[in-house]
């Protein structure tokens, strides 16, 4: 999905109306401006054009004007027309087009030649049914000119202003908005970083960002309390299953001894393995409570993983010789990590477990450790069942397994990598796993060597 930030979203709507509003603006300014420019040129045109009427003398059947008539004032020139349209006296501007017709009482635009007139015709009634015609002429170019020019001034103020406000809106806005942008920050940081202990900061001043923080602080209040609570169940039930259990394995080892016939020792192994599963499975249910109570509850020491590799190589070489599955190993001495050893050998216990059972008769462990720059490279390789693509992602999901049926009913729990993940992770390491179907799987792991054996 695209992203997109509050601000600029509304900076853009509001520079978007503002402009709208200043174009309408605009534009009825200029309708009127242009339009009282052509008024006022029209009242000039009408007003000379009477006072010339004025001063012609009307006879019987002529008219008579006088010799010192100004045919020009006020940037009006003025002729005059006989009734079939033939100039008689007065001038006419150079360019103006002469097959310009008369209308009475008309104002005509007319253009020639690059110049732009407004046009008014009088015709005037005298003798019997006779008619003189007075036109007056005047450019309007100089008014469309400084129309322009005002036009052009206005749109260079309105778009400066536009983008003025614009500018001050948007920092304007990420100033009011940077509380959101703290609280977005730590918010995630809480939730990636999975530590539901730590709290949003609380702005100074009590305003509606500072209401959104509280609420927030007391909705992780809440949900630390649930997961604590949570947390806290399933240790206690996996603490008080324990010894129930251990009771029921002991009491099933010796009825097994007591048993007279196959079928009912094989009845009664079949609670025992079951019993087995649930232990195994409350054992990595205490497990992995611990590693999400956190690196406070671990022993941390620096130890030699080499020699933890090979010793849990060799306990698990007598399962793999069992599956008929044999184990190759390449273990580099002397690697010390900073961790605890028993999570640490459980993780790559729970690996090689894996690769065991979910190995091929016949088939190869190889299991590999070494120094990779400041790290420790751990692999465990196997040519077993391997795992479907779609499923790759799926494995280190609490309980998921991918073939229910595979694993043997005492071991399989789907909790074993998820744990391995949890362990991985809380030593500040990764791991991955690549995998073919029926070809076979590699999980690779790296933790971080013991800082003096670091490279500087
Ligand atoms: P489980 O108790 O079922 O082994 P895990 O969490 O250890 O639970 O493993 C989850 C699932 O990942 C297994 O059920 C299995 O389908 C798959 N898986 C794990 N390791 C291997 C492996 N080496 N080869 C093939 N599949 C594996």
């Amino acid at each position: 999905m695209k992203e997109r930030s509050i601000k600029r979203k509304i900076t853009l709507w509001y520079t978007m109306i503002l402009a709208l509003i200043l174009s309408i603006v605009l534009v009825g300014m200029l309708v009127f401006i242009h339009n009282l420019e052509t008024n006022v040129a029209k009242e000039e045109l009408s007003q000379n054009l009477s006072a010339f009427y004025g001063q012609i003398t009307f006879a019987e059947d002529a008219y008579y004007i006088p010799d010192d008539m100004e045919f020009y004032n006020n940037g009006v020139v003025i002729s005059v027309y006989s009734e079939r349209g033939v100039p008689l006296v007065g001038s006419i501007p150079s360019h103006f087009p002469m097959d310009t017709t008369l209308k009475d009482d008309t104002f005509q635009r007319v253009q020639g030649d690059g110049t732009r007139w407004l046009v008014y015709d009088r015709a005037y009634d005298y003798g019997e049914g006779k008619t003189l015609w007075i036109r007056g002429v005047s450019t309007i170019s100089g008014v469309e000119l400084v129309a322009g020019q005002i036009m052009i001034a206005t749109v260079c103020l309105f778009m400066g202003l536009t983008a003025f406000i614009g500018c001050i809106g948007y920092i304007m806005l990420s100033k009011a908005l940077k509380p959101v942008e703290i609280i977005c920050s730590e918010a995630g940081e809480i939730s990636r970083g999975e530590d539901l202990s730590k709290r949003l900061t609380i702005p100074q001043i009590q305003d509606e960002m500072y209401r959104l923080s509280i609420s927030f602080n007391e909705m992780f209040d809440r949900l630390e309390e649930s997961f604590e609570a949570e947390k806290q169940f399933s240790s206690d039930v996996s603490h008080e299953l324990r010894t129930p259990l251990s009771v029921i394995r002991s009491q099933c080892e010796y009825l097994i001894g007591e048993c007279r016939t196959s079928d009912e020792r094989e009845e009664i192994e079949i609670i025992k393995n079951q019993a087995d599963r649930m232990t195994n499975l409350i054992s990595q249910l205490l497990t992995i409570s611990r590693c999400e109570r956190g690196s406070e509850h671990f022993h941390m020491e620096e130890f030699d993983f080499s020699f933890m590799a090979e010793m849990v190589v060799d306990t698990l070489a007598e399962t793999a010789q069992r599956n008929e599955i044999s184990i190759q190993r390449e273990i580099e001495e002397g690697l010390l990590v900073y961790g605890e050893e028993t999570l640490l050998m459980r993780m790559l216990m729970n690996l090689i477990e894996n690769a065991i059972f979910y190995g091929k008769k016949g088939g190869y462990i190889k299991v590999k450790i070494r120094r990779k720059g400041n790290y420790l490279e751990g692999s465990v390789e196997d040519n077993g069942i391997g795992i479907s693509e779609e499923n790759l992602s799926k494995i280190w999901k609490r309980f998921y397994r991918e073939d229910k049926s595979r694993k043997n009913s005492t071991n399989g729990t789907g909790l074993g990598l998820s744990m391995v993940k949890w362990i991985v992770q809380i030593h500040e390491g990764t791991i991955d796993v690549e995998s073919q179907k029926d070809k076979g799987s590699t999980f690779t792991f790296f933790l971080p060597v013991k800082s003096d054996q670091m490279d500087c």
